[in-house]
């Protein structure tokens, strides 16, 4: 694909200000260092960002030294501005965003897309392109609508109007692509809108730069860096550009790497590191092309990426990241903005309420056979109609239990005391119009955290999401178990019993296993269950194989029979593997 790898190209931006002070000296140094640790496939030169207008001559200068060492040059607008001349003053732009009702502005901007089309072949808008101005002028223009719709309405006529269309009468050949940010859940709140804009521009591109969890500002599950390229790929089909992350609050080597890694395990076309000058001297940028290396041969055997269908409508948001954060327990999740009638499989979050159909949806697809999971803020918000479809008649009743006892209810030893409280919402139920999988209590008391109802030829099952949606994670593994097996199908076949662990299921059988380098820091034993037969279990990557188990055991007062075998991961190591 790229120069330097089969699998991906490394792409690398410049920001303007960076841009506007290279001579051809620095710009020397620092492509040699590029080129040693990563090998640079192609950048992104921006023209624009704030109070910097860099000159075409500078841009010319280092699109030229660029392409004559064989790297490929698009180009890059922040849309940003400092107050300036015939502009409006006094509005209070966060991030100096653009006032897009401004007339002086939408001149501007309209300029700047003009110039930079004229000068490069491909032009991406990094993902300040979003407007939360609410000056006076604003307020007036949005009238009787609600301020989604107005930005919705604005944000298509600015894109179509102000930078696609003058790009493309300047350079009719000019592909526009539009990078969305790491905060898929508010986009319809600030303008951006996948659903329109697919129409508009001719690509995408997505951020996946997760930086610390604990404190980054949107407190993004590590795992946020796979789910929203597999998100995109199927928002745009063929058309995401490439994952785009950072060097910020990583203050770990690992942690700065887990980003790329999973934003290769996505299949990325383009691993974006932003930005040029904070790569140059920087330890992580060494580590990084040993381990791009690794990715590149492993890459070689797997296929696509599959997982649980997760429905994630646009314009939509509840229970935000939490089908991610289940995918930092060991579930694949596949999230997408078309509902999966076909699946088998399913699992809905808070989320999926924006869907104003989805109960209608919901029910065609567990009569028809179907599995879905919904979670509690799901049936909080859906609870009406839930009941009134007769998928369920349980509700959550608004207290809560501290929960340091859990009962895996059909397994004769599914007893485990003496936990680390987790809170959970307190469900209720008709007993035995459905049935309780698993319990979670304290003292003489126990509610159901995970329901199973009947309707039609399928079940609906009812996960409880923990006051801390981050306290998934400590729930003991032969609890988390539970929803893996629930979760098997036909793609999704294997499970993983261990914690602090992602698996990336390919659609060849293929499984990528990555134990994350943060909390319990040390290798843990983890067994791999499948339902399938198999003979071996193969590390792909080590040549090593591990023999397979047949085990029995009663869950749910049924039989389960499982193929299994136990393997060790190692934090900050990833492994392919398959059964044979
Ligand atoms: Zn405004």
């Amino acid at each position: 694909m790229g120069t330097h790898y089969r699998n991906f190209k490394t792409v690398v931006y410049i920001p303007a200000q960076i841009a506007e002070k290279f001579t051809a000296q620095k710009l020397e140094s620092d492509y040699e260092f590029l080129e040693k640790y990563i090998g640079l496939d192609k950048v992104y030169l921006e023209s624009h960002r704030g109070d910097c207008d860099v000159s075409n001559e500078q841009l010319l200068m280092i699109k030229s030294f660029l392409e004559q060492k064989g790297v490929t040059v698009s180009g890059g607008i922040t849309t940003i501005i400092e107050d300036f001349d015939g502009a409006e003053k006094g509005k209070r732009r966060l991030f100096n965003t653009l006032c897009y009702t401004d007339p002086a502005m939408r001149l501007r901007i309209k300029e700047i897309s003009e110039n930079t089309a004229r000068l490069f072949d491909e032009v991406i808008l990094d993902d300040f392109y979003f407007t939360n101005c609410t000056c006076e002028r604003c307020i007036r223009e949005k009238g009787d609508r609600d301020w989604v719709t107005f930005r919705r309405d604005l944000m298509k006529d600015v894109s179509k109007n102000l930078i696609v269309e003058p790009a493309k009468a300047v350079n009719p050949g000019v592909k526009m692509v539009i990078k969305y940010p790491n905060w898929r859940e508010s986009y319809h709140y600030t303008g951006y809108l996948p659903d329109v804009q697919s129409d508009i521009f001719d690509a995408t591109y997505i951020g996946t730069e997760t930086r610390s969890p604990a404190y980054a500002d949107q407190h993004l599950p590590e795992y946020l860096s796979y789910s929203l390229v597999r998100f995109m790929d199927n928002a745009w089909p063929g058309r995401c550009g490439g994952g785009w992350f950072d060097t910020y609050q990583c203050w770990s080597v690992d942690r700065y790497l887990e980003q790329a890694y999973l934003t290769a395990f996505a299949r990325a076309k383009e691993l974006m590191h932003f930005q040029w000058s904070d790569l140059i001297d920087n330890p992580f940028v060494c580590a990084m092309g040993l381990q791009l290396g690794k990715i590149d041969k492993m890459l070689d055997d797997v296929s696509i990426p599959s997982g649980i269908p997760v429905y994630i409508p646009h314009t939509s948001a509840g229970e935000n990241h939490f089908e991610m954060r289940l995918g930092m327990i060991g579930l694949p999740t596949e999230p997408t903005p078309t509902f999966p009638k076909n699946a088998s499989k399913l699992i809905l979050t808070e989320t999926a309420a924006g869907d104003p159909d989805i109960v209608d949806k919901l029910a065609k697809f567990v009569q028809n056979g179907g599995d879905a999971v919904i979670t509690t803020g799901f049936l909080r918000v859906k609870q009406e109609e839930l009941i009134q479809s007769g998928l369920t008649e349980s509700r959550p009743t608004g207290k809560k239990y501290a929960v340091t006892r859990y009962h895996i209810t059909g397994d004769e030893a599914g007893y485990i005391e003496n936990k680390s409280p987790v809170l959970f919402p307190e469900l209720v139920h008709c007993n035995n119009a459905s049935w309780s999988l698993l319990n979670g209590g304290d003292g003489d008391l126990h509610t159901s955290i995970f329901l199973r109802s009947a309707y039609g030829k399928g079940r609906l099952y009812i996960m409880s999401v923990p006051e801390n949606d981050a306290d998934i994670y400590k729930l003991p593994t032969a609890v988390t178990d539970v929803y893996k097996r629930t979760l098997l199908c036909e793609d999704i076949d294997t499970y993983i019993s261990g914690r602090n662990c992602s698996m990336f299921a390919y659609d060849d059988g293929s499984m990528v296993f990555y134990r994350y380098v943060k909390d319990d820091l040390k290798p843990d034993h983890v067994r791999l269950h499948t339902n399938k037969k198999a003979s071996i279990l193969k590390n792909v990557t080590t040549g090593r194989t591990y023999p397979v188990h047949e085990i029995r055991f009663n869950e749910d007062f049924e039989e389960v029979t499982e193929y299994v075998a136990d393997a060790v991961l190692i934090p900050g190591v990833f492994d392919l593997y398959r059964w044979e």
